[in-house]
């Protein structure tokens, strides 16, 4: 089945259940709207002369008219490919570049960011963008405007739809993500209705979801937690997406969810962090939720335990994927204890196989040991866009998606992940991995955030340094306090030498936290 045909079997089933709620505007969709939406813009799309194949772009932060993008350019058969919101020119030149695309469906310009002043100047330069339609407005242009002129062609428009949606493959690319950039410059994966409709279709029967569910997702559109495991998740199971804001906004994140009665809400780690560390947070009804998903990287065991708790989402889920991979290739279920659904990312999803291999040899080391992760089944992109060295250098000859981070699987194959490679810190010959000492420090009552970085040592190769962000109020832990804590709970080698008390992370947008910046950052304060 293609991503089209999965919206309109789902919009016969359950035509009045909500599809989409749009908090800043005000506006919802029933599946009958959405679908007709879609199938206006679609129309549009192909009025415009959008071929099967086409890349159209689309960069902005998270609104109802990306949704429904997401589905029209499904429907049409083009590719459709994610730019990062906080991309500028030269970012956007790129992708423009890299991925031939033809179409920008781009956000109003705002504070921080005048997206259509940029996009006039990709349009400009000469290459393969041709045309630049604005998500807001009503004028000529507008997304709005494509979308009349799909309704104004009527039975004819309709006609065209239906024909090119019958010609596509589930195996066709719909999708071109780019990884999140966080250990180099960002890839973009492609991917097949097959790819990413499936996962997500398992995510969300994984979790449950009904007609009766409300997703809030605080997470990016543009990156695959909001795109899959948000919008497919839970469209692909007549359960509504509620958009609580542009961009991530904590207070507006919980409002959402009290307003709206959401069943599930969604976050990478340090969403979750910011929500429960909100002054007002016990103002906020959150007795609605049930579920949930935490995502995108370490997921702490005592930040699992206080959303278990304290925002009552009893079956929330850890998933752990990347954008490779659709994304997810495991995840908790609600069966597991505690113990797993807190300090694993539990086991592989249907229809997938994972392994854990020496990075070295490539063979598969034994149950409880650190090694690469790989994963292989449905799910693996085609490959990077445009970049076939980059793709054979992760896909191995036997289609296993080599990950990059290191992890254990035990004998019922939970697995649990130890950090990236890159990120592995090595001090005087000992292998340390971060998230270890992170994990650690999280139950350090003054502690709210913590980050663990290496920093180049002229004795050991590397020292450890611990970055923290202190709770609201507390005295900040200086090297002393935080040797004392440590000292006879952890091996000597592995007690930071560094204490850095900051405010903030520097984050990507789908929110990783960049630790390779970090680390130029500290190594420059400390030079
Ligand atoms: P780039 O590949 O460009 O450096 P990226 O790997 O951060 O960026 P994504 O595809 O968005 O780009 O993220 C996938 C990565 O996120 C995984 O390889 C893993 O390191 C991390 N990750 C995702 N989920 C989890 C999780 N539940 N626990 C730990 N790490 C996770
Ligand atoms: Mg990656």
């Amino acid at each position: 089945e293609t991503i089209g045909a999965n919206l309109e079997r789902t919009a016969q089933r359950f035509p009045q259940a909500t599809a989409v709620i749009d908090v800043p505007t005000g506006r919802t969709w029933t599946y009958a709207e959405f679908n007709a939406e879609v199938n206006a813009v679609a129309a549009g799309l192909l009025a415009r002369g959008i071929g099967a194949g086409d890349r159209v772009g689309i960069w902005s932060p998270n609104c109802a008219e990306w949704t429904v993008a997401q589905y029209a350019t499904a429907k049409a058969g083009a590719i459709l490919v994610n730019v990062d919101p906080a991309y500028r020119q030269s970012e956007l030149d790129f992708v423009v570049r890299q991925s031939g695309m033809r179409m920008l469906l781009t956000a109003p310009s705002e504070k921080r960011s005048d997206y259509a002043a940029m996009a006039q100047t990709a349009l400009e330069s000469g290459g393969s963008l041709t045309a630049l339609v604005h998500l807001a407005g009503d004028g000529a242009g507008s997304f709005n405007a494509l979308a009349r002129a799909g309704r104004a062609a009527g039975a004819a428009g309709e006609a065209a739809v239906a024909e090119r949606m019958a010609g596509l493959r589930p195996g066709d690319p719909i999708n071109i993500q780019y990884t999140s950039g966080t250990t180099g410059f960002p890839k973009g994966a492609t991917l097949t209705h097959a790819n990413i409709l499936n996962n997500g279709y398992f995510i969300g029967e994984l979790l449950d979801y009904t007609e009766a569910d409300r997703v809030v997702l605080p997470v990016p559109f543009y990156h695959c937690f909001g795109m899959v495991i948000g919008n497919l998740a839970a469209l692909s199971h007549g359960a509504a997406t509620v958009i609580p804001s542009r961009t991530f906004d904590a207070g507006a994140a919980l409002a959402a969810v009290q307003a709206h009665g959401g069943t599930s809400l969604y976050g990478v780690p340090t969403m979750f962090i910011a929500e429960l560390g909100l002054p007002d947070f016990d103002r906020y009804d959150l007795s609605t939720l049930r579920t949930g998903v935490m995502a995108g990287s370490p997921c702490p065991e005592e930040i699992m335990k206080r959303v278990i708790a304290e925002m009552n989402m009893n079956e929330v889920a850890i998933c752990y994927g990347m954008t490779e991979t659709s994304p997810v290739s495991t995840m908790t279920r609600g069966g597991d204890s505690l113990a797993r659904r807190t300090r694993t990312v539990g086991r592989t999803m249907p229809h997938l196989e994972s392994q854990v291999v020496d990075p070295g040899t490539g063979e598969q080391v034994p149950f409880g040991a650190i090694g690469e992760l790989c994963t292989r089944g449905y799910s693996v992109m085609t490959g990077y866009w445009n970049q076939p060295d980059a793709t054979a250098e992760a896909i191995d000859a036997d289609g296993w998606m080599h990950t990059g981070d290191l992890a254990r699987m035990d004998e019922e194959g939970y697995v649990s992940i130890e950090g990236r490679i890159k990120d592995m810190v090595i001090r005087g010959g000992e292998n340390i991995y971060p998230r270890e000492i992170e994990e650690f420090l999280y139950t350090h009552p003054d502690i709210q955030d913590v980050q663990v970085i290496g920093i180049p040592d002229e004795r050991y190769g590397e020292e450890l340094m611990a970055c923290i962000i202190p709770v609201p109020g507390a005295p900040a832990p200086d090297t002393a306090s935080i040797a004392e804590f440590c000292s006879g709970a952890l091996a000597h080698y592995k007690i930071p030498k560094y204490v850095q008390i900051r405010g903030s992370f520097p984050m990507t947008v789908s929110g990783k936290i960049r630790k390779v910046a970090m680390r130029e950052e500290a190594v420059g304060r400390l030079a």
